[in-house]
């Protein structure tokens, strides 16, 4: 979306950083990308000026760059315009190249050096105030770079990408399609918070949990307050309200506290109701298939002793069947059994670099491939073992306990 603005970007999906390469591309950026928070551009551009890296050295660019401009409005020898900016003459050439090639500044040539003599003038091209130069240095700010301050919430139907770089203070957060309230800085938090409360997993794509589709049905069968957008958007209402002297703090305070107690009201009225459900999707959270020995459910349990999970049969003590798991990535189910063994179920592995569906199954013929994979890796080390560092020999040096390999669970 962003290139056809000529904006050279990449979008840091982990960090929900938004990173602008080359710099024409952070011009095209300023002049074209709306940001809404006047202070928040003033501090980008006054950080660019200052560390923008330009062949490996810090140069104010920017600035230079517009003192050129300036002194160019009318044409001038390149000579006159580094005498007025006060840089050497080669310095003041380099930077008027680089304009010239950029568009900005214009050639003219008078006479042809037979008649007259021919003098090389240099005008700008540009209109300096619809340009990101006008906010360098300046406090105000041209009226057509302050762009499009959002007014009212409303849906936009995108499939792309959204950049939501709408850090107004005025109105800091707006609604999507499907509702969603997004907002550049409040984002990671939250994806952050749905993570560690295991509502969310996956690392690249990122995919709810029972548990969560268990929350928002619970809370909108027993407090809907909550999960109605209107809630966010009309508290960003008052706070507006409040900003340009509409509403008074005390009364937005008041009229949210009510708003929380009829919340919470509503919550203690059905304080049972509501955990009796979520621990209903807790517990089928992690079922993770059906047990082959007595249809019972294979849920996901820590081993006391070595905290190492595996799958065990709900039955238990009646029904003992386990089955080991690999201990990393996470786990969710996927209501199939295995088609090769007919017997254990297959639950989907993912983890930060791989996504994979497995048998949990360890004598299931599809391991066999695997199986003889890593009897032929350590076959390999053991043949040709790594050179180990040899060290002085010492009174004190005791063997070293070898280790054993990991039991595993028998079926
Ligand atoms: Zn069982
Ligand atoms: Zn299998």
């Amino acid at each position: 979306m962003l290139i056809h603005l000529g904006i050279v970007s990449r979008l840091d999906e982990k960090q929900h950083k938004l990173y602008v390469s080359q710099r024409q591309s952070l011009f095209n950026f300023l002049e074209k990308v709306p940001i809404t928070s006047t202070y928040k551009k003033e501090r980008l551009i006054q950080v660019l000026s200052k560390n923008y890296l330009y062949n490996k050295a810090k140069k104010p660019f920017f600035i230079m760059e517009k003192d050129i401009l300036l002194a160019s409005s009318v044409p001038r020898s390149s000579e006159k315009i580094s005498q007025i900016v006060g840089i050497s003459k080669t310095v003041g050439r380099r930077y008027i190249r680089r304009l010239l090639a950029e568009k900005k500044v214009k050639k003219l040539v008078d006479g042809n050096n037979k008649d007259v003599q021919r003098i090389v003038k240099y005008v700008i091209n540009i209109d300096l105030v619809k340009s990101a130069y006008a906010l360098l240095g300046e406090h105000a700010i041209a009226p057509n770079l302050v762009t499009k301050k959002i007014k009212a919430i409303e849906d936009i139907p995108n499939s792309e990408f959204v950049y939501d770089i709408t850090n107004s203070a005025e109105r800091p957060a707006f609604i999507l399609q499907n509702n969603v309230v997004v907002h550049n800085s409040t984002r990671h938090e939250i994806l952050q918070k749905l993570l560690s409360r295991k509502y969310i997993s996956g690392i690249k794509s990122i995919e709810p949990n029972q548990i969560a589709f268990a929350v928002i049905d619970s809370l909108e069968k027993h407090c809907n307050i909550v999960t109605d957008p209107k809630m966010t958007s009309e508290l960003e209402i008052e706070m507006d309200e409040v900003a340009n002297g509409k509403n008074t703090k005390q009364k937005v305070v008041g009229s949210s506290r009510t708003m929380l107690h009829t919340v919470l009201d509503q919550l203690l009225q059905n304080k049972l109701s509501i955990s009796f459900e979520l621990k209903k999707a807790l517990t089928t959270q992690d079922v993770m298939g059906i047990c082959p020995n007595d249809q019972g459910n294979l849920v996901l349990r820590k081993a006391g002793a070595t905290g190492k999970r595996f799958l065990g049969c709900a039955n238990f003590p009646t029904c003992r069947t386990t089955f080991p798991l690999p201990q990393k990535g996470s786990l969710s189910p996927t209501n199939k059994t295995c088609s090769i063994c007919q017997k254990a179920p297959i639950v989907k592995l993912s983890g930060s670099k791989f996504k994979m569906e497995i048998c949990v199954n360890m004598d299931c013929p599809s391991k066999d491939a695997w199986k003889k994979e890593q009897a032929d890796k350590a076959a390999r080390l053991a043949a040709n073992p790594p050179p180990t560092p040899v060290s002085p020999p010492s009174l004190s040096s005791k063997p070293k306990p070898t280790k054993t390999p990991k039991p595993i669970p028998k079926v």
